[in-house]
């Protein structure tokens, strides 16, 4: 991590000094941006638009207080990915309990009331991500971005104890949104306060008032399947007690076993009846009791004592999804002034872990956009592609969710009986392995758009799928010799990136590295130029980074020319991390990993949330203007 840019600071670099008095209670009459609810879906934007001082954002939550329990739990790679942007993937690492291997139990073919393993397979594929897929209390991950909130430059604090009531939307106006907020704590029990907003986000769940005042509905399968969750601490002689474990048996249901974080607890997922249309999984009085009974005939030989049970829930969930993640119900006439993310426009069942995941991609593809228009660097245009890109991503969870939750559902087959209906264990297990990309959130690929370009230069990078997430590979840092993953400098702060992969150089810089550099520095069609503010630092809208195919200990960091070595700040302190050097052995080579071509080279264009937005030649200079002019605004 970067720091002392501006002068030495004493302390912890990941806490911004507070530059103003810590933020009363009360709301202001006008906001930026109102985010309503505190799920992960909420924090997620909140913590990325915590980065912006001059951007500002409030978000509420009708509870009074953080979350200290329970709900979603699983953490796909790619959402680890993003967290490292976020700073605190290190420390969710430590504390969580890592998903290395999955098993698989079915019912025994010779005694159907047992259950035996059927099989055990690698949870992730070599290779798809430098992150594993963890499981972590979902409050947790709330504390971490808690923390991104309150340190960041805008110092973010939720506003608790606020319900919001309703919402209008004026057709024109700079705050065209008006939100009431009912207060719930007692000692302003009843009072209402009212806010204008630019942007009002929804982030507020599956039962949303957003979408609600919006006039939308979750639209899908109307039988909801009713769901029990238990956090124990118990004593068992099941041997995969401490591995994911799906288990099948003959006639008593089925159970999905996933270890928790610190070595002991452990959740049960356990499926219960399916509900009447509109029926409430409330109204069944299910107890914990009931959920532990059936857990302990499912496991049958084995034995369950639960000691402790540290959360429990009941809740239903269909498949369901939103036409319009905005309130412009994708007429082309309007633009967007509400949106809503997460659970508040696609709800499905947890057994893929994914509620939680696709919820903040969400917001994390929501949260640099509107922070650019708001910075006035990109057009209100762009906002319409969040509603695009993210109803797709949720239409194929929704797809895959099904079919998953079918698979899941079905008894297994009775290998004595061939007549009889059910899965074949076997192929459950094949298809979950499938699936492994799937549900490893890393097979996202957003078509051609405004956003997107066209694949006519794929082939100079195959291994960066345009559309797709920057798949990240280690490099060796030019000046320090530091092995790091290139992937990782893509922060959550808002900006562009161009990597330019170096034709071959031998010491310095190629002639068209070169003239590609020239050519961003000062031509008036340079997109870094044209976009970033006049005394802002060079790489504060586009960052542009380098990476040469030949050894780190062949080049001189005073050779580069001064994009790759910019100064910057108030002293003109030299950025000494632009310039990265492929390592040599094939294995671990970023080159030879992804597909990049060492004759021609490219550049490799990288949107702030982690998609790779482009592949262009080195000297296609006219065709990155044309791409940067399709959604960026120029500064003057
Ligand atoms: P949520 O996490 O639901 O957050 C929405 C927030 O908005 C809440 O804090 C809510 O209090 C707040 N809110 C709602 N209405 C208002 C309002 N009018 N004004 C102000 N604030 C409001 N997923 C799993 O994968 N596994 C599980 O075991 C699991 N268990 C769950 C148990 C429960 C009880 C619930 C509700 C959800 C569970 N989920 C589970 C789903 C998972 O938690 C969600 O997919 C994920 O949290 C989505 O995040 P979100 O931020 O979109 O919504």
């Amino acid at each position: 991590m970067q720091y002392h840019l501006n002068g030495f600071r004493a302390g912890d670099p990941q806490i911004t000094e507070i530059s103003e008095p810590p933020r009363s209670e009360a709301l202001p009459e006008t906001v930026d941006v109102l985010i309503v609810g505190c799920g992960p879906t909420g924090l997620t934007l909140a913590a990325q638009l915590a980065a912006f001082p001059d951007i500002k954002t409030r978000i509420i939550e009708q509870k009074s207080g953080r979350l200290l329990l329970g709900q979603a739990d699983g953490v796909a790679c790619r959402t680890m990915e993003m967290f490292e942007a976020f700073g605190f993937v290190e420390r969710l690492m430590k504390e969580a309990y890592w998903v290395n291997e999955v098993s698989f139990w079915k019912p025994s073919e010779t005694q159907r009331d047992h259950i035996v393993r059927n099989g055990r397979v690698q949870d992730v594929e070599d290779g798809l991500s430098e992150f594993p897929h963890v499981i972590l209390n979902q409050a947790r991950v709330h504390d971490f971005y808690l923390d991104v909130m309150r340190n960041g430059p805008a110092h973010i604090e939720p506003l608790y104890s606020r319900r919001l009531l309703d919402l209008k939307i004026a057709l024109e106006g700079d705050h065209p949104v008006t939100v009431r907020i009912e207060r719930v704590d007692e000692a302003h029990k009843g009072e209402v306060e009212t806010v204008s907003a630019r942007f009002v986000v929804g982030t507020d769940g599956a039962r949303s008032k957003v979408r609600e005042a919006l006039g939308y509905e979750l639209k899908g399968d109307s039988a909801n399947q009713a769901w029990g969750v238990m956090d124990v601490l118990c004593v068992t002689d099941f041997p995969d007690i401490r591995l994911k474990a799906t288990i099948h048996s003959a006639d008593q249901g089925s159970v999905l076993i996933i270890p928790r974080e610190g070595g002991y607890l452990v959740r049960f997922y356990i499926e219960l009846d399916k509900l009447a249309a509109n029926e409430r999984i409330a109204n069944r009085n299910v107890t914990v009791e009931r959920l532990v009974a059936v857990a302990r005939n499912i496991l049958h030989p084995y034995t369950l004592e639960v000691k402790e049970i540290a959360w429990w829930s009941v809740y239903e969930i269909g498949q369901r999804l939103c036409d319009s993640y905005d309130d412009t119900r994708n007429d082309v006439a309007r633009l967007p002034r509400v949106f809503i993310a997460g659970d508040a426009c696609h709800t499905h069942s947890p057994k893929a872990g994914q509620g939680m995941n696709v919820s903040m991609q969400d917001s994390f593809n929501l949260g640099w956009k509107l922070m650019s228009v708001l910075r006035g660097r990109s057009s209100p245009e762009l906002l319409r592609s969040y509603s695009i890109e993210r109803r797709a991503v949720a239409q194929d969870l929704i797809d895959f969710d099904r079919e998953f939750a079918k698979m899941f559902s079905a008894a297994p087959r009775d290998p004595s009986n061939p007549q009889s209906d059910g899965v074949d264990p076997v192929e459950f297990q094949n298809y979950f392995v499938r699936q492994g990309r799937f549900t490893a959130g890393v097979e996202t690929r957003y078509p051609p758009s405004l956003l997107t370009g066209e694949p006519q230069h794929q082939q100079l990078a195959k291994g960066f799928p345009i559309g797709m997430r920057f798949h990240s590979a280690p490099v060796i840092r030019l000046a320090d010799a530091k092995r790091v993953h290139l992937g990782h400098v893509v922060k959550a702060d808002g900006r562009f990136r161009l990597f330019i992969f170096a034709d071959p150089c031998r010491g310095v810089p190629s002639a068209r590295v070169r003239a590609l550099c020239q050519f961003l520095t000062d031509s008036p069609q340079s997109p870094v130029k044209r976009y970033t503010p006049p005394n802002a630092d060079v790489d504060s809208i586009i960052d542009v980074r380098v990476v040469f195919q030949e050894g780190h200990r062949e080049f001189n960091p005073e050779d580069m020319p001064p994009l790759l070595l910019p100064r910057k700040g108030r002293y003109g302190l030299k950025d000494y991390e632009k310039v990265f050097c492929a390592e040599l052995n094939s294995a671990t080579n970023i080159f030879d990993m992804r597909g990049v071509d060492r004759e021609r080279g490219c550049v490799t264009v990288v949107r702030a949330d982690q998609y790779v937005a482009h592949i262009l030649p080195l000297d296609a200079y006219a065709e990155m203007t044309s791409f940067f002019e399709r959604f960026m605004l120029p500064q003057t």
